[in-house]
């Protein structure tokens, strides 16, 4: 066979040392890059040399330089093999975005600048560890932690990269390997943790040397493998036994855990021998319990149409809903035995107790495809949605739509297998639903607990090892109140990710939240016709985030023409998990050519990231266009936490009422704080403090109640001005 050219990113030592040295001595042209240690390599290549092979082409520097890395291609015209072994990220003081840059970034630039050289049959090999390819699924250590992640966001971009490396001829494969003996960091990790290589040996028997996994490597190169192909060498078994016994659990606050796939076939079964099949259509409205969530994802396992209601709706509202949307059965605690033509189920939890479920775990890691004859129905989920205007409309979407929207969620979150989710929120709308079917496609474990009493839920779970917390943020400033009390050690123990949605987060509750506790609060944004939409992740923090895969989002000024980066404008989305149709709304619809005006005010920066302040409601006042929630965001801003209600004023063109939660300070001192901070065109014409705002059952303050006190309001205005003027 003539001589390759080998090119090794991270060659200096190590296993990509090995590799090197392999090659040169079969006679291949061999270019070793490396961060620092170019005296090392260069001793390698003497090794080298006196065992008769080809000196290594030894060029120094960090990859995250692109003159390094055209320095590391220079003068090479055909690429055969290219070797990424480099990775960093355990050095003290290194950082999230220096760890990306060293670990993802610098290897995904240097494949795409490696690809117009590939050879026809070239191949790319990703070195890679189990702890960095399972840490989704099975937490890394955690020492080892920021380097797992980064090098699984690497091998996340190569696998992305596959479509482009396959049509220049190339193939990509990655070879994952358990802790290496006589590697450098295990030897890090055994100083950061002693006892820590012993521990993994007696998990899996033995681990491999670097020249083991070298060897793997070589045969990765001589054997023609499948473009992205994972070659697992050593103890990858123990890791994929984690990860099959890793099944959805739900759990009450008191009360094991226990795993909810034998129970959601068990209900499913039961379902069907009441005689549901998947062209029934079937009402869910019952309380955010476990046992509701058990019964949703069995009727969703029938196939079956699935109408989702919250218990809190008047009873006659559900029965009109279920006759209107022509449901065939019931699960609710309501009495609808009057509905015409309705099978009542029952409640909830008669149904999970009726039904014969296994004592125990009945998983064959099938937890997902329990759902597949779901993803057929055009129809799968009908969700109710009061929008703005306060006239209810069905929101129909297919079951796909639904499945697809909450993976891409899944891939954005990173909910791992030991993660133990607790929403904070009833499971009978967008957020709370996505949240089940998130917990049961990672297969988790989900708490479900009094959602009404957030604080008390999340102190009563303390104990239970919650990592994710989902609320709404009148619930989060409950909680952060609560954490000023207490402190975070007692509400809230081992919580990893603390995320929020369903309304507009105000900045400073955002920053107050960062301060008190040195999380970040991961805001997302999505709505009952579209799903999520954008999600801020630990990743990306900032804002809400980038929209997911397969979700774009454009701003638009008030004339349809496109914002430029960072205007605010109203936020049209066009995502491939839309809704296909509603149900008894006249209104005109909101789509066009497949986008859809969310009629949110909103920014997105050069990076792509996602901003929301609120509903678009643009009011005309004195010669300029104002937006309501751009006035209440800059309050904010500086602090004044205001409600506006804008109400039509024909001299004027709108009225303006600010709202104040407040049960100290003066009406005189807020006015004056909001004159300061205001443009004259947005300073309200009443200012009014009240101890609470009126509240809707999910904790969203009541603007149609705050809309009638300053309509109220006015009129007494007016009367008074009327008296003072006769
Ligand atoms: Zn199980």
């Amino acid at each position: 066979m003539t001589a390759r050219t080998v090119v090794i990113a991270g060659g200096s030592r190590g296993i990509g040392g090995e590799v090197a040295m392999r090659r040169a001595l079969a006679g291949d042209r061999v270019i070793v890059g490396c961060r620092e240690k170019g005296a090392r390599a260069h001793r390698l290549s003497e090794q080298v040399v006196a065992a008769g092979g080809r000196a290594l082409d030894v060029r120094v520097g960090d990859l995250r330089s692109a003159a390094v890395r055209r320095e590391l291609l220079r003068g090479v015209d055909r690429v055969d093999v290219l070797v990424l072994a480099a990775s960093g990220g355990m050095e003290q003081g290194c950082g999230e975005r220096d760890a990306l840059a060293l670990n993802r970034d610098a290897l995904v630039a240097l494949v795409e600048e490696s690809l117009p050289r590939m050879a026809h049959g070239g191949v790319i090999v990703y070195l890679t560890s189990h702890q960095a390819h399972f840490s989704r699924d099975v937490a890394p250590e955690p020492e080892y932690a920021l380097v797992a992640a980064t090098k699984r966001a690497a091998e996340d971009a190569l696998q992305a990269l596959g479509g482009r490396i396959a049509a220049a001829g190339a193939r990509v494969v990655t070879v994952s390997a358990d802790v290496v003996v006589d590697s450098a960091t295990t030897r890090l990790m055994e100083r950061l943790r002693p006892g820590s290589t012993d521990a993994r040996r007696a998990q899996v028997g033995t681990l491999p040397t670097t020249a083991d996994v070298a060897g793997a490597v070589t045969d990765a190169i001589e054997n023609p493998r499948p473009n992205a192909a994972i070659v697992y060498h050593g103890g990858a078994r123990w890791f994929l036994e984690q990860r099959q016994a890793s099944c959805p659990r739900i759990r009450r606050i008191a009360g094991e855990p226990i795993c909810a796939v034998g129970l959601v076939r068990a209900v499913r079964d039961h379902l069907e021998g009441r005689g549901i099949t998947a062209s029934d259509r079937v009402l869910v409205c019952d309380a955010s319990t476990p046992e509701t969530a058990l019964v949703l994802l069995a009727v969703i396992a029938t196939g079956a149409s699935v109408v989702v209601l919250d218990p809190g709706s008047p009873a006659v509202e559900v029965a009109d809903i279920a006759e209107r949307t022509r449901c065939s059965a019931a699960v609710s605690s309501l009495p609808l035995a009057a509905v015409p033509r309705l099978l009542d189920l029952g409640a909830a939890e008669a149904l999970v107790t009726s039904a014969d479920a296994p004592p125990d775990c009945a998983c064959d890691g099938s937890a997902e495809s329990i759902l597949h004859p779901w993803a057929d129905r055009v129809d799968g989920l009908l969700l109710w949605t009061s929008g703005s205007s306060g006239r209810p409309r069905g929101v129909v979407r297919s079951g796909m739509s639904v499945l697809e929207n909450v993976r891409a969620t899944v891939g954005a979150m990173r909910y791992r297998a030991d993660d133990v989710l607790l929403p904070l929120l009833p499971i009978s709308h967008q957020y709370g639903l996505s949240l089940v079917i998130a917990w049961w496609l990672s297969g988790c474990t989900l708490v479900l607990g009094n959602h009404r009493r957030p604080v008390q839920t999340l102190v009563s779970a303390r104990a239970l090892g919650v990592t994710v917390v989902d609320a709404a943020p009148p619930v989060i400033e409950d909680v952060l109140g609560a954490i000023e009390e207490r402190g975070i050690d007692d509400v809230a123990l081992r919580v990893r990710m603390w995320c929020v949605g369903g309304s507009p987060l105000r900045p400073s509750l955002a920053r107050r939240f960062h301060q008190v506790t040195g999380h970040v609060l991961l805001d997302g944004y999505g709505s009952t016709e579209l799903g999520n939409v954008a999600l801020a992740t630990l990743e990306h923090p900032e804002g809400l985030g980038l929209p997911l895969p397969g979700v774009d989002v454009v701003v638009r000024h008030a004339d349809g023409s496109p914002a430029s980066s960072g205007e605010i404008g109203e936020l049209w989305v066009r995502s491939a998990y839309s809704f296909s149709a509603t149900i008894g709304d006249d209104r005109p619809t909101e789509m066009s050519r497949g986008w859809f005006r969310t009629g949110d005010l909103g920014a997105i920066d050069d990076r792509g990231v996602l901003r929301v302040i609120g509903r678009a409601g643009a009011v005309h006042r004195g010669g300029f266009t104002v937006y309501v929630s751009g006035i209440e965001s800059r309050a904010d801003e500086a602090g004044v936490p205001a409600t506006v209600i804008a109400l039509p004023d024909e001299r004027r063109g709108a009225h303006l009422t600010a709202f104040i939660e407040d049960d100290g300070s003066t009406r005189s001192r807020w006015s004056d704080r909001l004159r300061s901070a205001l443009p004259p065109q947005e300073w309200p014409n009443r200012v009014v403090v009240l101890p609470r705002l009126p509240r809707l059952g999910n904790g969203k303050v009541d603007r149609a109640r705050l809309t009638r006190e300053a309509e109220d309001g006015r009129k007494l205005a007016r009367k008074g001005a009327a008296r003072a003027g006769s």
